[in-house]
């Protein structure tokens, strides 16, 4: 039986697509964005996460740890002196008397998937809401997203794919087949900058994107606007331009970059941005909408 690995299921989302929804969290994503800030998203693996404020300080964790690896939550060193060494065999959970620390990462089948969603269904026929594929990237699971997609439809619940585009080109084209709406990820036509950024450069994400906007889905192109990376008006002037060039392209989401991601990327290890940049001020934003708005795009501040 096909299996998946997610870390969330949230459910009465607004912002992942039209409607009520259910969003699901796949683990594991190919870019490592500076500013993400989902990062229990970032690994495949099952990661453990703690909860610092619910730390008693009682030391439980560090005693059952069979690797060494356990430090009360509440102490200030994070996950990040042991997070090499763990497991995550969730010994430490069980000894936990507070809630302080639990597992990011958890293996379902396609029943159970539906089933979860299914839970939401009067909600979403009443919103025209239904099921969002997020992450972490959703298609980086080939075989469960499919099997997940083909399972909604058969149930016929509208789907979404939230992705980052920097998927096997094949498995966007069947994901294409069995959804009803792509959220696509635009973070920066310059190359060299989204290596920097994201470990990846852009030019394969684009090349997807301009067949994906060639077939039947729409979609809605995602922007994080994040200062010092794509706000400037030359990067933002390429990827309306860019934009404005795909024709399945519904609508333009502006999302201004925050800050709540950053304590959750500290605490996992993960790569920061150099400088934490203030969120964009809204003449930023309002400059970003407009470039799209004058490329000739439907675009809205948000998700
Ligand atoms: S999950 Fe297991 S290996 Fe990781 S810190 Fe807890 S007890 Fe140690
Ligand atoms: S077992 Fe829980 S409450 Fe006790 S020290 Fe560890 S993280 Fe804190």
């Amino acid at each position: 039986m096909t299996r998946g690995r997610i870390f969330n299921l949230q459910r009465f989302s607004t912002q992942d697509g039209p409607g009520i929804r259910t969003t699901v969290f796949f683990k594991g994503c190919p870019l490592a964005c500076r500013w993400c800030h989902n990062p229990e998203g970032m690994r495949s693996a099952p990661e453990l996460l703690t909860h610092p404020a619910r730390c008693i300080g009682c030391g439980a964790c560090v005693a059952v740890c069979p690797r060494g690896a356990a430090f009360p939550a509440g102490d200030g060193r994070g996950l990040a002196p042991g997070v090499k060494e763990c497991e995550a065999c969730g010994a430490c959970i069980e000894a936990c008397p507070t809630g302080a620390r639990e597992i990011a990462g958890r293996e379902m089948g396609v029943p159970e998937l539906i089933e979860a969603v299914s839970r939401d269904r009067v909600f979403y026929e009443e919103s025209g809401g239904g099921v969002t594929f997020s992450g972490g990237e959703p298609l980086q699971q080939a075989a469960f997203a499919l099997a997940g997609l083909a399972a909604c439809r058969d149930e016929g619940l509208h789907t979404a794919i939230d992705t980052c585009g920097r998927v096997d080109p094949g498995v966007l084209e069947a994901a294409a087949d069995l959804t009803d709406l792509f959220l696509f990820d635009l973070k920066c036509v310059d190359s060299d900058r989204h290596l920097e950024a994201t470990g990846s450069r852009s030019e394969p994400i684009l090349d997807n994107l301009l067949r994906l906007a060639r077939g039947r889905v729409p979609i809605w192109l995602r922007v994080p606007l994040v200062p010092g990376f794509n706000d400037d008006s030359a990067e933002l002037e390429r990827m309306a331009e860019f934009a404005s060039r795909l024709p399945a392209v519904e609508r333009v989401q502006v999302l201004p970059y925050h800050r709540l991601g950053r304590d959750r990327r500290e605490r996992f290890g993960l790569p920061l941005l150099d400088a934490d940049p203030d969120p964009p001020g809204l003449e930023t934003v309002e400059a970003a909408k407009a470039s799209f708005e004058r490329a000739g795009l439907q675009t809205r501040i948000g998700g």
